[in-house]
Parts: C-alpha cells; structure tokens; sequence
C-alpha cells in the first residue's frame, strides 16, 4: 500500500478547502488537496444567490445582529463576530483575486436583499455566485502550485484516539481502486453539506457527509445535529434551488386562494423573512389545503411583476432552471415551489482558529474542520442566506493561517503499511457481501422517512419512529450486496460507502432532535413549539458509542446581544 506524506492534507475542494490550501502554500508547506470531485464541481460552485458583507456600514455590527437574531441565539457570538468583520475584506480580497461581482450604477459592488438581514448586503455575480468565487480561488490555488489529488475518495480518518491527534487520512482512487495512506501533521477536513440524507433536498449528489460520519467512528462528536435548514423555494417535485435572491429581486408567494399569505406570518419582513419562518409557513399553507398544482401540495413564487429585462440579467440561471426543469416561462409563469433539505448548520464542532473539539472541553491535535462540515457556530438554529459562501472563505483562510500556526508545534505521526487497512477492509466487506439487500432501496428509504419524520415539522412520534426506521436500515446495511465486483470507477462501491455516512449521521440528527424539547430556528417540534432558552440554550454533542447515540451539551457563547423573542 502506498503511503504519501505531506505537511497538511485537505480534504475537500470547495471553496473553504481552496481557500486553506492556499494560506497553507503561500507558507511553503507540502500540502494537497483531496477530491472525490474535480474541485470545480464541489457544490460551492452550486451557489446562487450572494455572499455577504456590511461594505457600506459605519461598521458590522448590525450584520453580527442579524445573524444572531437569524440563528435564534444559538450562534457563538464571539465567531459571528470574526465572521462579520471579516467580511468586507473577504470580498475585496476574492475580487483583488479576480472575481467578477455585479456592479450597481455608480460602479460599485452591488448588494441585494436577502432574508432576515436589516439592509441589503448580498454581494452577487448575477445568479452565480459560488461557481465565480470557485472559479477564482481553484485559478489561485492552481497558479500557486496547490496540489491536487482529484477524484479519491477518503474513507477513512488516521487518528490516535490515546493522544487525540490526527495524522492523515486513507482514500481510495476512484479511476483503480487503489487504496492508499495519505499522512499528514495536519489534516483538515472541508467536506461541504449533507443534505442528501432527505428525499427533496437541493443538493449535488456529491453531500453526502462522509466527512462527518469518519469523526464519528473515530468516537469524535458532531455538534447541533438537529438544526437542517429547509430553503423555502425548491422546484415543485425536484427540490432544485431557485435561490433567495428571487424574493431578494421582489419575488412574492402565493396560496391556491392567491393571498399573499406571508402577510400573515411575517408581517413587516414579508417574503424577506428568514428561512426557517417562510418554509414553515408555505408547509403550513399546504397542510392546511391551500395548496396550488395537481396535488396541492407547491405554493406559486411570482416573478412575473418584475419583468423580463431584469429577470434576464439579474437571475438568468434561475429563469433557465424553471424553463429546463418544469417548461415555465418565469417572465410570465407562476413557478410551483416548496420546502427544500438544503444546509446543515451542524457538523465538527471546532474552535474559532478551527481546530476539532473532542468534547465539549477537549481539544484535539493536528486536526482542523471548516466550511459547512464544520460547526464553528456562526449560524446557530438557522442560518442567514448569503452567510454561508461567507463563512467557507472567512474561516477555510482561518484554517489554512492556523495550521500554518501550529505546524512547528505539531509532531509527526508516522503512517504505517497497515494504518489504510480499515478502510481497505470496509471495502473487500461490501464487494464480498452475499447478503440480499440493495443500496439504492435502502437509500430511497432513508431519504423519504427521514423528510418525513425528521423534516420541516417534527414531534416525538415521528422521531421516534425515525430512530427505529435508521437502527433497522443499519442492520439490513450489512446485508447489502453490490453486482459490480469492479475497481475501475466502481460507483456502486462509491454510493454504498456513503449511505454507510448517511446512515450515521442521519442517526445524530434524529437523536439531537428527539431530545431537544423546543422549537428553535430550523428546528420545530410540534409537541414543544416555544423556545425554552432556560433548558435548551445551549449547544449539543452526539457522539456515536458501538451504533447507540449519546449526547452531551456545552454552553452557548453569548456577547453583546441577550436573548429576545424573535418577530419579523
Ligand atoms: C443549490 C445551492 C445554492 C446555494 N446558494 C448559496 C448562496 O447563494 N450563498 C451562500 O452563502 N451559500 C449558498 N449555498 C451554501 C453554500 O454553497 C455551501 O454551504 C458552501 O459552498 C460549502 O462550501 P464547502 O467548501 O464547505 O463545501 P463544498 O463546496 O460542498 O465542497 C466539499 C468538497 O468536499 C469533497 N468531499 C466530500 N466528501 C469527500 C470524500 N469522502 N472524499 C474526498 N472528497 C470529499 C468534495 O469533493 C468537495 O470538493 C448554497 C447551497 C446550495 C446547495
């Protein structure tokens, strides 16, 4: 088995794991980054709408306000500090970089609204955000002479659990089936999303959460599990994206009885008010039978007052979506959309340099986690549109400078011949496996239960019956046969390896849920719909123990900002 060996591994080519590598490069250091994509597919390049920053503010308070606010109190307000005040230079360094953002008339930086945000702050190219700010930061990283190791899948983390010090990673390349150890003082995970885990959902196949669940196998802890945001506009069937910056550009939402029903639900901020309040109020509207389409079961977007000039320049992917996907003309189409899976505001919990926790008290060594992987707790219940873009480029350079930081203090683990056994051996298991089961059901299962049971609204019922539901697709898991016995580009192997993920970590987010006895954020439970900051202000973490979750909590850290009920 071959073993590479490098100052700093990234795992991870989206635009927090780009934006590391090239801290960690600049520094002289031997670093790669590993891909199960090629990096201008990670879904970074997916985003849409906007990336944040208070550009034309005395100061970025306001913004730290409203992300608080928009997180229901739950974010660590100490890093939603650093988040904010970074921003604008983020932004002027990405477009230093050479990244081509949309100008308002007088040639500046033009900003649009976005939900749960007191100004307009999104800054945006077009409906492109992510695949420009990709763009850039991978053409940077190419020119600085980053390594890339594309297309390899990382299967397993190397991980002394004695002295709680990570040392690398095992992967296998995808176009042989070669398994090898990549080792490392530094390992840096940066693995984007997890939504996949939910039948309607907005993301690319690719979020699958494998990083999560390797940490969980390790005995490590994933932080605030329970808080999945559902974006409020899916397509009608798909669950494809059409971002908010159509109601940032005055898109309105309609019920069968063609009232503006937000009017009711969120009088002042209207369409404009955060994620979490507008998903819940279009599922309310179409449990409660006013729902539009041959089902009843999508709500109408209206773009069609804005006019056709604007669509066409302002949102030009959107408008192609809804022609590609359902055949619909946006410039006078109504367009069916409903409640998608769409961000994880949970993840590896880190401190704000990003290095692991191994506990609520317990840090980690050699080991780093940035980007939506991570829960560095900038978005706390319910993260703000346009945040997150932010949040990947803020902190993936926070890592990179971090690990730049720590790397004479840091002390090699060498890798042996037999340190990528575990995955090796987890891989030979699924291709010998005789048993009757298919992947593809078990997965189709997951995903339909867990938005059913473990969705936009939840109770102890439902969750409940979810916790039974995944211990009964863990069993039959280790059943499951694969009919391709092949190591080339062995896709079948690929997605069995990531419902194994899906399932573990699917597991955390119904726990967290089931134990949280409040309604927080994205987070909603029938049974107990007040937020009760008495019990549950504070931030959970599961663990997972021989398949059986357990759960821990740390306190929240609160600045400037005390708690108050949340209107909109
Ligand atoms: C449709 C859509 C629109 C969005 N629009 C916006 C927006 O307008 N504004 C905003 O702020 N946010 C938006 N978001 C959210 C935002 O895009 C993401 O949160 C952010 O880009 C995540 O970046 P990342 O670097 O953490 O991960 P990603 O860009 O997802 O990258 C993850 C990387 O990890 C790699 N990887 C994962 N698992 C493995 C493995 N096992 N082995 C090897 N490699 C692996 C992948 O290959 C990929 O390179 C949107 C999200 C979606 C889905």
């Amino acid at each position: 088995m071959n073993i590479y060996r490098y100052d700093a591994v990234i795992v991870g080519a989206g635009l927090a794991g780009l934006s590391a590598a090239i801290e960690i490069k600049k520094a002289g250091l031997k670093t790669c980054v590993i891909s199960k994509l090629h990096p201008l597919r990670s879904h970074s390049g997916a985003a849409q709408g906007g990336i944040n920053a208070a550009l034309n503010e005395a100061d970025a308070s306001l913004h730290e306000f409203d992300t608080i606010k928009g997180g229901d109190y739950l974010g660590d307000q100490d890093a939603i500090k650093t988040l904010c005040q970074k921003a604008p230079e983020t932004i002027r360094r990405l477009e230093k970089m050479g990244a081509v953002f949309s100008r308002a008339k007088n040639g500046s930086i033009a900003q649009r609204a976005f939900g749960g945000q007191s100004k307009p702050r999104a800054c945006y190219a077009k409906d492109r955000t992510g695949l420009t700010c990709l763009q850039t930061i991978y053409e940077q990283a190419d020119r600085l002479g980053v390594e890339f190791v594309n297309e390899w899948f990382v299967g397993d983390l190397l991980y002394d659990s004695f002295d709680r010090s990570a040392y690398g990673v095992a992967a296998m390349k995808l176009r042989t089936g070669e398994i090898a150890a990549f080792n490392a003082k530094a390992t840096l995970f940066a693995t984007g999303g997890y939504a996949r885990c939910y039948a309607v959902n907005s993301n690319a196949r690719a979020n699958t959460g494998d990083g999560l669940s390797l940490f969980l196998r390790k005995g490590l802890p994933l932080e605030d599990m329970e808080f999945v945001q559902f974006h409020p506009t899916g397509l009608a069937g798909s669950g494809i994206l059409i971002s908010e910056a159509a109601r940032g550009e005055g898109g309105r939402l309609y019920n069968a009885l063609d009232e503006r029903f937000m009017e009711r639900y969120a009088p002042q901020k209207l369409e404009l008010a955060p994620r979490d309040v507008v998903s819940r109020a279009i599922e309310r509207e179409i449990i409660e039978g006013r729902g539009v389409g041959e089902h009843k079961d999508a709500i109408w977007l209206d773009l069609t007052h804005i006019g056709r000039e604007m669509i066409a320049s302002k949102l030009p992917e959107l408008s192609d979506l809804a022609k590609t996907f359902l055949g619909l003309d946006m410039a006078c189409d109504r367009i069916p959309i409903r409640a998608t899976a769409h961000y994880s505001m949970g993840g590896v919990p880190t401190d704000n340099d990003c290095r692991v926790k191994a506990s609520p008290t317990l840090t980690t060594s050699g080991l780093y986690a940035a980007g939506e992987c991570a829960c560095v707790s900038v978005h706390g219940a319910n993260r703000l549109g346009a945040n997150s873009l932010l949040e990947a480029a803020v902190f993936g350079k926070i890592a990179g400078e971090t690990i730049v930081a720590d790397m004479p203090d840091l002390s090699p683990i060498g890798a042996g011949d037999h340190d990528a056994n575990i995955f090796f051996e987890e891989t030979r298991r699924l291709l010998r496996s005789s048993g009757a089961e298919n992947a593809a059901n078990l997965l189709a299962t997951l995903q339909n239960s867990m938005t059913q049971n473990a969705g936009v609204f939840r109770n102890r019922g439902s969750l409940e019956k979810q916790v039974e539901i995944i211990g009964d697709l863990r069993d039959r898991f280790s059943r499951i046969r694969l009919s391709d016995k092949s190591s080339v580009f062995n896709v079948e192997l690929q997605e069995a390896l990531e419902l194994g993920h899906m399932l573990d970590y699917s597991a955390l987010i119904v726990s967290g849920a089931l134990a949280r006895e409040e309604s927080r954020g994205a987070h909603y439970r029938e049974d107990f719909a007040i937020r009760d900051d008495e019990k549950f202000l504070r931030h959970a973490f599961g663990y997972l123990d021989g398949g059986k979750t357990r759960l821990e909590y740390a306190p929240v850290a609160i600045g400037d900002y005390k708690p108050e009920p949340r209107r909109y």
